[in-house]
C-alpha cells in the first residue's frame, strides 16, 4: 500500500464567521492510497478551531506504516493502531480512514454507501449554512441558497439572535436549522428563545450552551419543544452515551470522529440510544462531502454544505438534487477529479 498526500489550501467564497471565529480558508491534506492498481481519495479538512495544522498533519503522517494496512481491511484494527500513534489528530485520521473506504470499494467493484447499509431512498435534505455577516449580505446569501436548498442553517450565539432571525425572514420562509455554537448562557432565556425560534420555523437547536455545561443543556432540553443536538459537546463513539439525557440528539462529523468507521459505529450507537442523528461537516471538498453523504441515509438530518461554500473545489462537484446528494452507482466514494 502507497500512502501519499499533499497540502491544498481550500478557499471559502465568504468570510465565514461562528460565534467565535472568522477565516477565509481552511487548510486541508488531500490524500491517496493505492493499491493493486486502485487509488482511494481521501481528505483532512482541519479547521482551525480544531488545532491542527499542515505541520501537525504531515507530523501523523510520517509515522503512519502504510504496510499496517492489509487487505482485506479491518477497520477495528486500523483505527486502533492510528488510535496508538497518537492521541487528537482525528481530521487527519478521517482522512486515512477516508481513502481506505474509498479503496475498499473500488477494490470490492461496490459503492461505499452500499457496503455500509446505507439507502439512498432515505437521504435527508442538506441543509446550507449562511455564516454571521451584515444583515445585507446575509440576505444575499440566504437569496443565493434559496433555489438549491430545502433548509437553511443559522449560527447564532450573540446578543442579536432574533434580528438575525428576522433579517432571514424577510427573505425567506424557509425552515431553518439554528447552530448557537454553545453561545448561550441563561436557561430562561435560552427556553423562551427556543419558543420564539419555533414560531419562526426553526426545525432544530445546535449546541445550545457550553460543551462543559451538562446540567444547562440537560435544563434546556427536557423543556424544549424543538430537538436539541450536540456538537462540540460529541466528538467520539464514548461521547455518544454521556449525550444521552443532555440532548435530544447528536451531531456527527468525520473530521472530529477519526471517519467513516467510527461514525458509523456512532450511529449505530445512537440509534441504539434513541437519539436523533445528524450527519454535519466541516468546510471541506466533495471528497469528505461524499464520504458523509454515504452514511447520511442513515441519518435524520444532514448539514453537508461544506464543498458549496468554496471556490476551488479541485473535485467534481457531486450531482444536488431537490437539496439532497445523489448516491452515484460508482465504486467507492465518487469522487472525481475535475478533468475526469
Ligand atoms: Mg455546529
Amino acid at each position: 500500500m502507497e500512502l501519499t498526500y499533499k497540502p491544498f489550501e481550500l478557499q471559502l467564497k465568504h468570510t465565514f464567521t461562528i460565534a467565535k471565529f472568522s477565516r477565509t480558508s481552511t487548510p486541508v491534506m488531500l490524500l491517496q492510497i493505492k493499491h493493486e492498481g486502485e487509488t482511494g481519495y481521501g481528505e483532512a479538512s482541519m479547521v482551525p478551531y480544531m488545532g491542527e495544522t499542515w505541520d501537525t498533519a504531515t507530523e501523523f503522517l510520517k509515522k503512519v506504516d502504510a504496510g499496517q494496512f492489509t487487505y482485506p481491511f479491518d477497520f477495528d484494527e486500523i483505527g486502533d493502531y492510528l488510535d496508538s500513534i497518537a492521541p487528537g489528530n482525528t481530521a487527519i485520521k478521517a482522512g486515512i480512514d477516508i481513502a481506505l473506504h474509498d479503496l475498499d470499494g473500488k477494490l470490492k467493484g461496490e459503492s461505499c454507501w452500499k457496503i455500509l447499509g446505507s439507502d439512498p431512498a432515505q437521504m435527508p435534505v442538506t441543509s446550507f449554512t449562511i455564516g454571521i455577516d451584515t444583515p445585507e449580505i446575509m440576505r444575499q446569501k440566504v437569496l443565493e441558497a434559496a433555489n438549491d436548498f430545502k433548509v437553511i442553517k443559522v449560527k447564532l450565539g450573540r446578543d442579536n439572535d432574533k434580528e438575525i432571525i428576522q433579517n432571514i425572514r424577510s427573505v425567506t420562509g424557509a425552515p431553518l436549522y439554528v447552530d448557537a455554537n454553545q453561545g448561550w448562557n441563561d436557561r430562561k432565556k435560552s427556553l423562551d428563545l427556543v419558543y420564539w425560534l419555533q414560531e419562526q420555523n426553526v426545525l432544530l437547536i445546535e449546541q445550545p450552551m457550553l460543551k462543559t455545561d451538562y446540567d444547562g443543556n440537560a435544563w434546556l432540553t427536557e423543556r424544549s419543544p424543538l430537538p436539541i443536538i450536540a456538537d462540540e459537546a460529541v466528538q467520539r463513539l464514548p461521547d455518544v452515551e454521556k449525550a444521552k439525557g443532555a440532548y435530544h440528539g447528536i451531531n456527527i462529523k468525520l473530521m472530529k470522529c477519526t471517519g467513516m468507521h467510527e461514525a458509523a459505529k456512532m450511529i449505530a450507537k445512537a440509534q441504539q440510544l434513541d437519539l436523533q442523528i445528524m450527519i454535519g461537516c466541516m468546510t471541506e471538498t466533495s471528497c469528505a462531502a461524499l464520504a458523509g453523504a454515504a452514511l447520511a441515509p442513515q441519518c435524520d438530518f444532514a448539514d453537508l454544505d461544506g464543498p458549496f461554500l468554496t471556490s476551488n473545489n479541485p473535485f467534481k462537484l457531486p450531482e444536488f438534487v431537490d437539496g439532497k446528494w445523489v448516491l452515484g452507482d460508482e465504486a467507492g466514494l465518487g469522487v472525481r477529479s475535475l478533468d475526469q
